[in-house]
C-alpha cells in the first residue's frame, strides 16, 4: 500500500479569478477622475459586490485607501477581524443592539433619524472617545433620510448628545447612472444648499453625494469624498451608453470550468428539464459542471454563451442547479476536460459582466452579487489556471 502513491485530489473545475491587480487600477482611475481635493472610500459592502471584501480590502488598502464603505455592522466587523484598520463607513444603518459592535470596532456608522444617535450615546463610556457618525439627508432618493429643512435642529440636538461626534454628511444619488436629465442636479443643488448653510456654523464637516456614477459622470457631485463601488470591480456605471473600456477600467472577474462529458445526439433529440430545447441536426453536447446554485442564472436560458477554444458555444437547454449544457457541433476540439469561460477572455473572445447581466436581465451588480459562495474564488496575482488541489 505505501508504495501507491495516493492520488491528488483536484478542487471542483469550476472557480472564479479575481484580479486584485485590476480591482487597484479601478481604484485609481476613481482617485484620478476625483482629483486630489477628494478622498476615494471604496464600496466593498456584500462581500465585494460577491467577490471577496477581505482580500480586495488588503489590497486597496495596500494600494493607500484610507477608508471602504460597507452596508452592515457585520460587514465592518469582519473587516476589522481580517486586520483592516482604516476608516469603515457603515452605509445602511443598524438596529438596535448593535451600538456595542461599532463602539468595540471602531465604526462610523450613518444615522438616519434621532433616535439611533441617542441610543449610541448611551451604550458609550466615559472612558471612550466619542463616536463618529455620518447623519443622512434625503435629497431625493426617497428611501431614508432626514429632510433636509430640518438640518439646523437636527445638529442642535446632536450637539448636545454626549459621547456622540458628527463628522460628516452624506446624501444617495438616485439618477446618477443617466447622463442627461435633472435629477442628478436637483439633488446636487439641494446638497449645495445645505452645505452653504451649515458651513456657516461648522467648517470641519465632510461632505459626499458621489457612487461610481455621480464620479464618473457628474463631476460637480464630487465633493470631500467618494463612494465608487460597481467601476472597482470593472462595470461602467452608465452601460450600454459607455462600456468599461471607455472609462478607463479594466475586467476584474474571470470565470473558468471544464468540460464534464460529450455526447452525439441525433437530430430531434429533447435536452434536459422540461425538453424546451430540441436539436435541429446531429449535434455534439457538452455537459458543464455549473448551474444556477453557483450563480449561472436560470434567467440565461436561450440567450447564454460561453468561451471555448477561443470561439463563442450557445447554452442549450434548461440551465440546472448544478449542470449546464453548451452545444459544441461547431467546435471539434472540445473534449472532456476542455477549459470554458463563462466570463473573462479566450483569445480575441471576451464575456464581460455587462454581457451576462443583459443575459440574466440586470444589471452587472447583481450579477456579480450573485456568484454563490459554493463557487471557489481565487486572487490574482497568484491566478490558477489549474484546477486547484483540495487538502
Ligand atoms: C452601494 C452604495 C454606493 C456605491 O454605488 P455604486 O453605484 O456601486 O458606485 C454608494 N453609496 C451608497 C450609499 C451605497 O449604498
Amino acid at each position: 500500500m505505501a508504495d501507491n502513491p495516493q492520488p491528488r485530489i483536484q478542487g471542483r473545475p469550476t472557480w472564479l479569478n479575481i484580479d486584485l491587480a485590476a480591482i487597484v487600477h479601478n481604484f485609481h482611475v476613481a482617485q484620478k477622475a476625483s482629483g486630489r481635493q477628494t478622498v476615494v472610500y471604496p464600496v466593498i459592502k456584500a462581500d465585494g459586490y460577491g467577490l471577496g471584501a477581505i482580500p480586495i480590502a488588503k489590497a486597496l488598502a495596500a494600494a493607500g485607501a484610507e477608508g471602504f464603505c460597507v452596508a452592515l455592522v457585520e460587514e465592518a466587523v469582519a473587516l476589522r477581524k481580517a486586520g483592516i484598520t482604516q476608516t469603515l463607513v457603515v452605509l445602511s444603518g443598524f438596529i438596535p443592539g448593535l451600538e456595542q459592535a461599532i463602539i468595540d470596532y471602531h465604526l462610523q456608522p450613518v444615522v438616519f433619524n434621532l433616535a439611533t444617535a441617542q441610543q449610541l450615546s448611551q451604550c458609550r463610556r466615559e472612558d471612550q472617545p466619542a463616536i463618529p457618525i455620518h447623519v443622512k439627508i434625503d435629497t431625493g432618493m426617497g428611501r431614508v433620510g432626514f429632510h433636509p429643512a430640518k438640518i439646523s435642529t437636527l445638529l442642535e440636538e446632536i450637539d448636545h448628545l454626549p459621547g456622540v461626534r458628527l463628522v460628516g454628511i452624506l446624501s444617495h444619488l438616485a439618477c446618477a447612472d443617466e447622463l442627461t436629465g435633472d435629477s442628478t442636479s436637483d439633488q446636487l443643488a439641494i446638497f449645495s444648499n445645505l452645505i452653504n448653510q451649515i458651513g456657516q456654523r461648522d467648517q470641519s464637516l465632510r461632505y459626499s453625494l458621489a457612487n461610481s456614477a455621480g464620479l464618473l459622470g457628474h463631476p460637480a457631485t464630487r465633493l470631500d469624498w467618494t463612494r465608487p463601488g460597481i467601476l472597482l470591480y470593472g462595470a461602467s456605471p452608465f452601460f450600454p451608453e459607455r462600456t468599461w473600456q471607455e472609462e478607463g477600467l479594466q475586467p476584474v472577474v474571470s470565470w473558468i470550468t471544464h468540460i464534464l462529458a460529450i455526447r452525439e445526439v441525433p437530430a430531434g433529440t429533447p435536452l434536459g428539464y422540461g425538453h424546451d430545447f430540441v436539436t435541429q441536426g446531429a449535434s455534439r453536447i457538452a455537459l458543464l459542471p455549473v448551474g444556477y446554485a453557483d450563480g449561472y442564472s436560470r434567467q440565461m436560458q436561450n440567450r447564454a454563451q460561453v468561451l471555448l477554444c477561443e470561439q463563442r458555444a450557445p447554452v442549450v437547454g434548461r440551465i440546472s442547479m448544478d449542470l449546464t449544457l453548451v452545444d459544441v457541433t461547431a467546435i471539434p476540439a472540445a473534449t472532456i476536460g476542455s477549459r470554458v469561460t463563462l466570463l473573462g477572455k479566450d483569445g480575441p473572445e471576451f464575456i464581460g459582466i455587462e454581457e451576462m447581466a443583459s443575459w440574466m436581465g440586470t444589471i452587472p451588480y447583481e450579477t456579480i452579487c450573485r456568484l454563490s459562495a459554493r463557487v471557489p474564488r481565487y486572487y490574482l496575482p497568484k491566478a490558477s489556471s489549474t484546477p486547484p488541489a483540495l487538502d
